[in-house]
């Protein structure tokens, strides 16, 4: 049985990122999609802009465009007087260049004509028909945006493999980037394992339960960016079993199948993936809930690769054992750049946490921040692998070590965010 820690190497160890891979066709895993639509997803190319930004010497205020050399020394008892040679509005050519002695009327974002070099801010003028009188020396150089001083064309203005979210979206409208080039989105097949079990929308007999897991994990995966395809629910049944995560193998990136990874009776999953050629690389992790985890790797025909998590079937275990070990390999898998194993942080447990001490205990509940600080309240109701009602909400797990029996209230524990 693998440590949490040891498990995390090795799963995150098994996957090749899409930024490494070629598909059959020998392409790239990527596509190009509509700025708007590049949201949450993930750039597979670095990104340079063709021209500096700004654009172009501009102003940030309103104001007058001067020469700094004719105010330098100027003041309300000795104001200088210049000729307003044009008025610049944003979004319009400058026609005219300064001369000594002339200034250019000009807007908050409006081209610098040629010559000028700093902004006088419209406070400290006074307008007189086609002139204006300054009546204070600006700092040189004062509100000019200059071309290039932000970004210069052909830096990287965006690398590959960042997450797109919405100021990075600013900036690749800016580089005027209508079509975003992102890896394409992992496929994850999903199946649930399990003679009891019905969909949402059946009539419960008795002794059936509700396949919760299906639509959990999926839900899960469209959050981190992924396609699932649903493969529904698969009875006990080997050859049945065998059939649907054949399939499994062959159409997805990574494969979930939950249930019928302990040693019950009708557990069939490791045998089956055994049978089908796979490459049995876990078999159980020493954590609490999650502890029968099988995670094996396939090659197909083609050389692609799948990645084939059999997780727990209960619930609670299920979602647990998909945020510490299957989310990450999923990152790691979409071509996301720079750490992508779980966030855990400090936070003051508000309640007295207990766990048996053998495997390193996750304990579902709520971290908020409260005053500036990251507090973890236990999700009342059993703790019970089954539960997954409190399990509603969740949004930290708190993690007991092993050799660790209790934890009690407001002392400092480390809490998983999910
Ligand atoms: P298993 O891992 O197949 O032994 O299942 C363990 C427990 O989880 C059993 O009580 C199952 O009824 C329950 N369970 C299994 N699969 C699901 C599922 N897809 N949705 C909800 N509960 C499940
Ligand atoms: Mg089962």
């Amino acid at each position: 049985m693998l440590l949490a820690q040891e498990a995390e190497d090795l799963i995150l160890s098994l996957v090749q990122p899409l930024s490494l891979l070629k598909n059959s066709s020998g392409d790239r895993n990527t596509e190009l999609v509509d700025l708007i639509n590049a949201n949450q997803r993930i750039l597979a190319t670095d990104v340079r802009g063709k021209v500096d930004f700004p654009y172009w010497d501009n102003s940030a205020m309103d104001g007058y465009a001067v020469r700094y050399q004719d105010v330098a020394n100027c003041s309300k008892d000795q104001p200088q007087v210049l000729e307003i040679i044009e008025e610049i509005p944003a979004g319009y050519l400058p026609k005219k260049s300064l001369q000594a002695g002339q200034a250019a009327r000009i807007f908050t974002g409006a081209m610098l004509p040629p010559n000028a070099d700093t902004i006088v801010i419209q406070e400290n003028t006074q307008r007189e028909g086609n002139q204006v009188k300054i009546l204070a020396a600006p700092q040189p150089k004062n509100f000019v945006r200059y071309q290039g001083s932000y970004y210069q064309a052909g830096e990287v203005m965006l690398p590959a493999g960042s997450l797109i979210t919405a100021p990075d979206i600013a900036v690749l409208a800016t580089a005027q980037c209508s079509k975003v080039p992102v890896y394409r989105r992992p496929k994850v097949a999903i199946l649930s394992t399990g003679d009891e079990l019905i969909n949402p929308d059946a009539e419960l007999q008795p002794g059936q339960i509700v396949d919760s897991n299906q639509y959990a994990l999926a839900s899960l995966m469209i959050s981190y960016g992924a396609t699932p395809i649903s493969l529904g629910i698969v009875p006990d049944q080997l050859e049945i079993l065998k059939d649907k995560i054949s399939q499994a193998i062959n159409q997805a990136d990574i494969v979930l199948s939950t249930g019928g990874v302990s040693v019950g009776d009708y557990d069939y999953v490791d045998q089956i993936l055994a049978d089908l050629g796979g490459d049995i690389k876990i078999r159980s992790v020493a954590v609490k809930p999650g502890k029968p985890l099988t995670v094996a790797t396939f090659k197909r025909p083609d050389n692609s690769s799948c990645l084939y998590f059999g997780i727990p079937g209960n619930p609670v275990s299920a979602l647990v054992s998909c945020w510490r070990f299957v989310v990450p390999a999923l990152k790691k898998f979409s071509g996301l750049a720079g750490d992508v194993k779980p966030s855990f942080v400090k936070a003051i447990a508000k309640n007295d946490l207990k766990s048996g001490g053998k495997r390193e205990t996750y304990l579902w509940g709520q971290l908020q921040i409260v005053e500036g600080a990251y507090q973890f309240s236990l999700a009342g109701g059993g703790h019970n692998s089954a539960n997954l009602i409190n399990l509603a909400q969740t949004s930290g797990l708190a993690v007991l070590p092993i050799g660790t029996t209790a934890i009690k209230a407001g002392s400092e524990i480390m809490v998983m965010q999910v």
